[in-house]
């Protein structure tokens, strides 16, 4: 299957960068996907998978949470601040962190359910109006209050502009990382994630190219 090859071509990139394999996780991004290719790529073996809406999450993971061990389910879409608390319960990861206010949102709710998952930092290294995203030159400061939350930051995540070369964007995230001490960076999409492992990305988001073209409506 897909995944198969997605699999190969990740060790194989892996590889090429000089990085040791296993190096780089891949994180199916099962949106809009119907059933049963879902439940294919489970049935192979593969565990780690993104959502980028919780409603949709809600409605189709905890059912297959019951049927497969060992799944991992990432956030990998804006957050409201009055999903979170749902989020929270049903991600292992919430890579869009983008903004103060819902850091100190997702303080207090850890607070109260005793909890968090792991946490990523998006950054809009585009600097695009329309995305979601802490700007590149705000980054440093809304990680600083993460960690002053005592929030579980444990990287930095972005969705480069679709009409430039990702790679520079890919560079920036990572020094963006380097410079804050993070070790996670998801970055890299079905058509760039070769070029994302090459920049250092410990995760790589593929969604069409694991499961075929999304089918909307
Ligand atoms: C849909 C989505 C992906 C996967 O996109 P493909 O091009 O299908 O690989 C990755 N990251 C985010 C944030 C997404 O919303």
């Amino acid at each position: 299957m897909a995944l198969d090859d997605i699999v190969a071509r990740i060790r194989a990139a892996e590889a090429k960068a000089g990085r040791p394999t296993g190096a780089v996780r891949l994180v199916a991004v099962s949106k809009v996907q119907p059933l049963d290719r879902i439940e294919a790529v489970l049935a192979a073996g593969h565990r780690l998978f993104g959502e980028n809406k919780v409603q949709e999450a809600a409605g189709k993971w905890p059912a297959l949470r019951d049927r497969f061990d060992g799944v991992e389910l990432h956030l990998v879409g804006p957050l409201q601040t009055n999903k979170a608390r749902q989020a929270m319960q049903l991600f292992d990861c919430i890579e869009t962190v983008d903004r103060p206010k819902l850091a100190r949102t997702l303080a207090r709710l850890s607070d109260e359910l005793g909890t968090c998952p792991r946490l990523m930092v998006q950054v809009n290294t585009g600097e695009e109006p329309q995305k979601a995203g802490v700007l590149p030159g705000d980054a440093d400061a809304l990680i600083a209050e993460c960690r002053t939350l005592g929030l579980p930051v444990v990287g930095l995540m972005c969705l480069p502009p679709a009409d430039e070369e990702p790679s520079l964007h890919f560079a920036l995230l990572a020094k963006i990382a380097a410079r804050n001490g993070l070790d996670e960076l998801s970055m890299g999409m079905s058509a760039d994630f070769e070029r994302a492992i090459a920049q250092g990305a410990t995760y790589v988001r593929v969604g069409s190219a694991v499961f075929g073209e999304r089918v909307y409506g």
